[in-house]
């Protein structure tokens, strides 16, 4: 930590050490500014990032996404995969089905409130996979993923978006292709069970 440029007393400043950082991505996912719902600039830069998946992008590839699925088939409601790059690969997230993979750098890259957006922006439903339950490369994404998703860290998935059987987690290492492809069809249930109603975007 080092003192704040703003001078007052007190405050500080962290400052990530190159050779210790490990390139997680997880300091991005935790960055208030790390929010997809901040409208006023064209480029969403945030206070810390990785240069490699930027925030910026994963909300780029979330809208984009989002839309290309909308524009196929306007009555499919697609489902959303937040999925660290690591973890399982499974070929349920195919290209031309109705999920869009958006591959994060650890599942603790994600800032939740990804999540309310991709459902505001059409997702009928979201899945956050992560690495096994002690099997994160960095050691702990999954676990601080499953805090933020269960409201016991912040920066926390709010209740709305966290209601009803939209929001799944799943660990899935490298070879548990399968237990995303069964929590996508249990989420596929679900939302087909009953449709959402979109709630509007703040201007
Ligand atoms: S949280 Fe991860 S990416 Fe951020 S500074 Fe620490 S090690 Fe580096």
């Amino acid at each position: 930590m080092v003192p704040h440029p703003n001078q007052r007393i007190g405050r500080t400043l962290a400052v990530v050490d190159p050779d210790l950082c490990a390139a997680c991505g997880i300091c991005a996912g935790a960055c208030p500014t790390s929010t997809p719902f901040r409208r006023a600039e064209k480029t969403l830069v945030t206070g810390i990032d990785m240069p490699e998946r930027p925030i910026a992008a994963l909300r780029e590839r979330l809208r984009q996404g989002l839309a290309a699925l909308k524009a196929r088939d306007a009555g499919s409601v697609p489902l959303v995969l937040f999925a660290c790059e690591r973890g399982a690969q499974p070929g349920g997230a195919r290209a031309g089905g109705d999920v869009l993979r958006v591959d994060l750098l650890c599942a603790g890259q994600l800032p939740p409130s990804f999540i309310e957006y991709a459902l505001r922006d059409g997702a009928g439903g979201v899945l956050v996979a992560a690495c096994r339950e002690g099997g994160c490369e960095f050691r702990h994404g999954e676990s601080i993923a499953m805090q933020r998703l269960t409201g016991q860290r912040e920066p926390h998935l709010r209740a709305r978006a966290a209601q009803g059987d939209r929001v799944a987690l799943v660990f899935a290492g490298a070879g548990d292709a399968q237990a995303i492809e069964t929590t996508l069809e249990r989420l596929r249930t679900a939302v087909a069970r009953a449709p959402l109603v979109p709630e509007e975007s703040p201007a």
